[in-house]
C-alpha cells in the first residue's frame, strides 16, 4: 500500500489507478498528478516496458508544464504495457478497453504519447468522449502532424541564443529519436539555417559532419525506414549519438538517456530537451557546471500540450501555432533571466517557476 504513495508530496499524485484486462491481457496505469487549474491534460504511452516509477514521473512533468504554460489544466499521464507496434486490430480492442476503464476519471484528459497517435485518440474519443490529439476530421489539430513540439523546442532555441555562444544559423544539430518530435525539430531548425549533421533512432545513428538531407529523412521516416537507411551518412551504433560533435543536441525519444554514466560525452553546448525527462538530475547539474546550457523539457517541449489545449477549447491550427510561439517564448525567457538572475540551473529556475504557479492555484480550491 505504502508503494502508492512512495511519490506524494504537497502537490501530488492525487490518483493512481491500476488497470487490468486478463481477455485482453491489459495492463495499465493511471497517474492524476495534480487538478489545481482544471482537468488533468497528459499523454498515454504505449510501450512494453513502462513502469510505475516512470507513470508517475511523467504525471509530475505534466503538472509542472501545464502550470509553466499557464493552462486551465492540471497534470497526468498513463501507460499501457505494450508493444505498439502490435496489430491493428488488436490494438484498437486494446485502447478501447483502456478508455473504458478510465471513463470515470472525468479529471483526466488523455493525448497521445509514445506509441499512440491521433487514430488511437479518435478511439479513446469514441468511447468515453474525452481525448486531446483527435484526427483533422473529427476536429482535431493533429499536433504531430504539424510538428506542434519541433516547432516550440525551435522557438526556445531562438530565445537560447541570448543565454549561450549558439547561433542558430549555421549550428550543427543532432537528433536522439528521429520521431514525431524529433524530426519536425531538425526540419524547424533547419529552415531557421541549422544543419542537421547526426540523427538517430531505435536501430542506429548516422552521421555526416558536412550535413544530412532533412527532407530526404523525413521522408525515409514517414515509409516507416530507419534513419541507417539513409545513403550518403556514416553509421554508428545508435548510442553514439551523445557524443557526435555538434552546438545543439536534441533528446526527443526516451527518459533517462543522459545520466552521469555518459554526460560527459556530450559535446554540444545547447541541449533542448525535446523528450520528457531525458536527463538525471545529477547529469543535468553536471552540464550546467560544464557551461552547456540545458532548457528543461517541461518548457522547451510544451508545444504538443498547448496545441492539445487549445484544440479541446475549440481553437484552430493558427492559433495553436500563434499560441505555442507566445508561450514558449515568454518562458524560457523568464526561466533564463531567473537562471542568470539568481545564478541557478535553467532546471531549479523552471521548477521554481512553475511549483509557484501550481501552489497558487491550489490555494484557490478547497480540496
Ligand atoms: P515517436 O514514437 O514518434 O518517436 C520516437 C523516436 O525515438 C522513434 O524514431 C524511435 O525509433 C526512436 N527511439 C526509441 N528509442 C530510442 C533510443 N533508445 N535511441 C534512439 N532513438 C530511439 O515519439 P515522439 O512523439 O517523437 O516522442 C518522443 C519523446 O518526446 C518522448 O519522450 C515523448 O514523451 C516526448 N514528447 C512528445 C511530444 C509530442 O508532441 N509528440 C510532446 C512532448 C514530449
Amino acid at each position: 500500500m505504502s508503494e502508492l504513495f512512495q511519490f506524494a508530496d504537497n502537490i501530488g499524485p492525487a490518483k493512481v489507478m491500476g488497470i487490468y484486462e486478463p481477455k485482453l491481457h491489459l495492463r495499465g496505469i493511471l497517474v492524476v498528478d495534480n487538478v489545481a487549474a482544471g482537468p488533468a491534460i497528459g499523454g498515454c504511452r504505449m510501450a512494453p516496458d513502462v513502469t510505475l516509477q516512470e507513470c508517475a514521473r511523467l504525471a509530475r512533468a505534466m503538472t509542472m508544464k501545464n502550470a509553466a504554460a499557464g493552462l486551465p489544466h492540471g497534470g497526468a499521464k498513463s501507460v499501457i504495457m505494450a508493444d505498439p507496434k502490435m496489430p491493428t486490430e488488436r490494438k484498437e480492442q486494446v485502447i478501447r478497453a483502456f478508455a473504458h476503464a478510465i471513463r470515470d476519471v472525468a479529471d483526466y484528459i488523455v493525448g497521445p504519447d509514445m506509441g499512440l497517435n491521433e487514430r488511437a485518440m479518435a478511439w479513446m474519443h469514441d468511447e468515453i468522449g474525452r481525448a486531446a490529439g483527435l484526427p483533422r476530421e473529427i476536429g482535431g489539430i493533429p499536433l504531430d502532424e504539424i510538428g506542434a513540439t519541433g516547432f516550440g523546442l525551435a522557438i526556445a532555441a531562438e530565445v537560447a541564443q541570448d543565454f549561450c555562444e549558439v547561433k542558430i544559423a549555421g549550428a550543427r544539430v543532432a537528433v536522439q529519436g528521429f520521431g514525431a518530435v524529433g524530426k519536425h525539430a531538425a526540419r524547424f531548425l533547419a529552415a531557421r539555417g541549422a544543419v542537421l549533421v547526426a540523427a538517430s533512432d531505435s536501430s542506429g545513428t548516422i552521421v555526416n559532419s558536412n550535413g544530412l538531407d532533412v527532407e530526404a529523412l523525413i521522408a525515409l521516416k514517414n515509409r516507416g525506414r530507419s534513419v541507417v537507411e539513409l545513403p550518403a551518412a556514416e553509421r554508428r551504433d545508435r548510442e553514439a549519438i551523445v557524443g557526435v560533435g555538434c552546438d545543439i543536441w536534441i533528446p526527443a525519444a526516451r527518459p533517462d538517456v543522459i545520466t552521469m554514466v555518459n554526460v560527459d560525452l556530450l559535446r554540444a553546448k545547447l541541449v533542448l530537451q525535446g523528450a520528457n525527462i531525458p536527463v538525471s538530475p545529477e547529469a543535468e547539474e553536471r552540464m550546467h557546471q560544464r557551461g552547456i546550457l540545458s532548457i528543461p523539457d517541461f518548457i522547451a517541449n510544451a508545444g504538443g500540450v498547448i496545441c492539445a489545449s487549445v484544440e479541446y477549447h475549440g481553437g484552430t491550427q493558427s492559433t495553436a501555432l500563434e499560441t505555442i510561439e507566445e508561450k514558449i517564448r515568454n518562458n524560457t525567457r523568464e526561466v533564463l533571466d531567473a537562471m542568470r538572475l539568481q545564478r541557478v540551473t535553467p532546471r531549479r529556475a523552471a521548477v521554481d517557476l512553475a511549483r509557484e504557479r501550481v501552489l497558487v492555484a491550489m490555494s484557490y480550491r478547497r480540496f
